[in-house]
């Protein structure tokens, strides 16, 4: 492979607390420098990024790719093309697939997907409990062994606290990321959106904010008792955020995860049963939304992660009790992240690398990602900060389209992304 020169972008990695104009040699699948005045080396294949941005390749640690069992949703292909456009060089499988992820065979099988997809890395998890169920551990070692990178019953809670001890335990002897999905199911019931004035008018069923926190809590005491490393995903909620924040002030190897659509939306969005805005957690209040902001602003949610979850429209356009939860996130959350956060002048541009590169890169221990460090995968985001587009479904390369985010102005979005030094997609003229 040719080494690339990506001469005159504006470095952003705050791994190495840079933030320069500078040019980024490419050589061998790895960073080999980032400086000023970098001679093109032989042969090499010279990218000009002046005006744009340059970053670490951004990392989402929460997607569903719904492969195997789900192929009309999306393929491990197609979503790690659709992550490629959306920036992301590296993106990490949720394992709820038909049939969930629980042996080392159905690990390899997503990662030797993920290597022949030509668009992000792919890396798996297992379940914490076979087939989800929440009554028998999977075998760790093995599932590491295969290439999982963390374990997690997402889309499920871990029901039982005294499972969840045991998968904390037995996760630290590998030092084992252990996400989880926190909802108390005899809270949340057959809760279909947010419990609040938005769902009592539209009479659904609601899911109470405790239905969250009540699990947050409980995991964040077994975290600090384990001393294991907790990952919480796709916080929600107010008390959420503040008991981590708590909990990171005591000390507790726990990292949190903030959702573009939870920073955007408020259960506002549900109005007229639209059945694209119906997620799990759901979208909460304008308090909750300003607090995973403020969360995200001050580092207790340390990750953005998308929860890429596609869905068949045939399967969304249901009455909103039957549609399934979830929305595509991939290619939206760049654009959505720096809209919102950066433009709003809430964060600055290095602190939304940080929380979608090296942080997420860190919590999942994806060494040499999450950095343009020398000797750093030739990962490389290059982003048009200034580009000014519309969410348009019909374009996307996911192969679902459910996104409440039609129409949507957005401003930022990546003009080319980089795997070891192979550019997996580019943006065209044409749009
Ligand atoms: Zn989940």
């Amino acid at each position: 492979m040719n080494p690339v020169l990506i001469r005159g972008g504006r470095v952003v990695d705050p791994s190495q607390r840079m933030d320069a104009v500078a040019d980024v040699l490419l050589v061998d699948g790895r960073v080999a420098r980032v400086g000023q005045g970098i001679d093109a080396p032989e042969g090499a294949e010279t990218i000009d990024a002046s005006g744009l941005v340059v970053t670490p390749g951004l990392v989402d640690v929460h997607v569903h790719l719904r492969e195997p069992g789900q192929e009309h949703k999306e393929t491990i292909r197609t979503g790690a093309r659709a992550a490629a456009a959306g920036g992301f060089t590296t993106v990490v499988a949720m394992p709820n697939t038909d049939p969930p992820i629980d042996d080392p065979a159905a690990v390899g099988f997503v990662l030797a997907e993920g290597m022949r997809s030509g668009g992000a890395r792919v890396f798996p998890t297992g379940c914490i409990t076979m087939r989800q169920q929440g009554e028998q551990l999977t075998e760790f070692g093995e599932l590491i062994n295969a290439g999982a990178v963390a374990v997690t019953d997402d889309g499920k809670p871990v029901v039982s606290g005294g499972m969840l001890r045991m998968a904390l335990e037995y996760a630290l002897t590998f030092d084992l990321p252990v996400a989880v999905h926190e909802e108390d199911p005899t809270l949340a019931r057959k809760g279909t959106m947010n419990e609040g004035i938005v769902a009592s008018r539209l009479g659904l069923t609601g899911i109470p904010n405790a239905a969250e926190d009540v699990m947050i809590a409980r995991d964040l005491v077994l975290a600090e008792l384990t001393g294991a490393r907790l990952h919480v995903q796709h916080v929600s909620t107010r008390l959420g955020v503040q008991l981590i924040r708590e909990a990171k002030a005591r000390g507790v190897r726990v990292t949190a995860e903030a959702t573009p659509h939870h920073f955007t939306l408020t259960d506002a969005a549900v109005e007229a049963y639209r059945t694209d805005a119906k997620m799990n957690p759901p979208l909460r209040s304008e308090a909750d939304r300003d607090a995973v902001r403020q969360g995200v602003r001050d580092g207790t949610l340390d990750v953005i992660a998308t929860d890429h979850a596609p869905h068949h429209y045939d399967e969304k356009e249901q009455a909103f009790e039957d549609a399934p939860f979830g929305i595509v996130g991939l290619e939206t959350a760049l654009g959505l992240t720096y809209t919102e956060l950066v433009a709003t002048g809430l964060i600055d541009l290095p602190t939304m690398v940080e929380r979608m590169s090296c942080a997420p890169a860190r919590a999942m221990k994806l060494d040499g990602m999450g950095s343009l460090a020398e000797g750093s995968l030739a990962d490389v985001t290059i982003m048009d900060v200034r580009a000014e587009w519309t969410v348009n479904p019909a374009s996307f390369l996911s192969m679902s389209r459910n996104t409440p985010f039609t129409g949507r102005a957005l401003r930022c979005r990546a003009v080319r992304t980089l795997v070891g030094g192979r550019t997996v997609w580019r943006e065209t003229q044409a749009g």
